[in-house]
């Protein structure tokens, strides 16, 4: 199912500042309405002054709020970006604009009956929250695997909800892997795609979501596909 893309009006409902550099923002539409979307899409996200720049919805379509994680790039030549705007100045009550829902990294519950192994790099957890939370509200989901990959463990802002979720549901596991840390237990070291290849003997049957940053996808790819996962099932934008 394809959601066609169109402009609404949002309203910031609440802004949590989860890590040093980076903040959750839950947004309403405009008359209580649902945006439909598919989990793991993306936004257009613009207010007045500044140029609109794509966000990853975090939350999954059958949940009431849009939930955005931004992470704060900065500024340049003294004026800053939307995403350091967002970071530093938006607040509850603020109108926001979205256009979308955009990008091909959907997750298609069709495919439901194949085991998922979701990779993400850094922020590339927000999409992928969407789709797992889409997947495991569904009865009867498949096996859920999820490797979140970043520097250091201060990066891990959705540790404990990852935890929880694993702990109450059953084929559901977690796995956090710091490439930073000289002493990352109880996580893993390294890169994730090295995790995966330890981990799994074949990845035949499975169906691949990643998102990150490009390096981190150039380098998985090449050890998913030597532990034969299938092209067609790898999904990543
Ligand atoms: C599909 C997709 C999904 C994404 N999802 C997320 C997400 O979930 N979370 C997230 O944090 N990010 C996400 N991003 C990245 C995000 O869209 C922005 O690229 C990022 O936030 C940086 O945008 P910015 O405008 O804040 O900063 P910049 O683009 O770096 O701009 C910073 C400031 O510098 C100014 N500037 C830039 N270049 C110059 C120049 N040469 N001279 C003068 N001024 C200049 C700009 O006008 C701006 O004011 C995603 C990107 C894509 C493609």
């Amino acid at each position: 199912m394809t959601f066609p893309p169109r402009p609404y009006t949002g309203r910031v409902i609440d802004v949590h500042d989860v890590a040093a550099d980076t903040r959750r923002i839950t947004v309403e539409i405009e008359g209580r309405q649902r945006l439909p979307f598919g989990a793991g899409q993306y936004m257009n996200l613009s207010v007045a002054g500044f140029e609109g720049r794509p966000f990853s919805i975090a939350s999954a379509p059958h949940e009431a709020l849009l939930e955005f994680h931004i992470k704060n790039s900065g500024h340049k030549n003294g004026k800053p970006g939307l995403s350091a705007h967002i970071a530093e100045t938006l607040k509850p009550g603020h109108a926001i604009t979205l256009e979308g829902p955009l990008g091909n990294i959907r997750w298609r519950p069709d495919g439901a009956s194949r085991p998922l192994l979701m990779l993400a790099g850094g922020l590339g957890i927000a999409p992928l929250k969407s789709i797992i939370t889409a997947c495991l509200h569904g009865a009867g989901h498949p096996p859920v695997h999820l490797y979140w990959g970043v520097r250091t463990r201060e990066q891990l802002y959705l540790d404990g909800f990852f935890r929880g979720l694993a702990k109450r549901t059953p084929r559901f596991s977690y796995i956090p892997v710091l490439s930073d840390e000289k002493d990352p237990a109880p996580c893993r070291g390294g890169l994730i795609g090295h995790a995966v290849a330890e981990d799994f003997e074949t990845l035949a049957g499975f169906s691949v979501y990643m998102a990150g940053p490009p390096v981190m996808i150039d380098a998985t790819l090449p050890l998913l596909l030597h532990k034969n996962a299938e092209e067609d099932y790898i999904f990543s934008d």
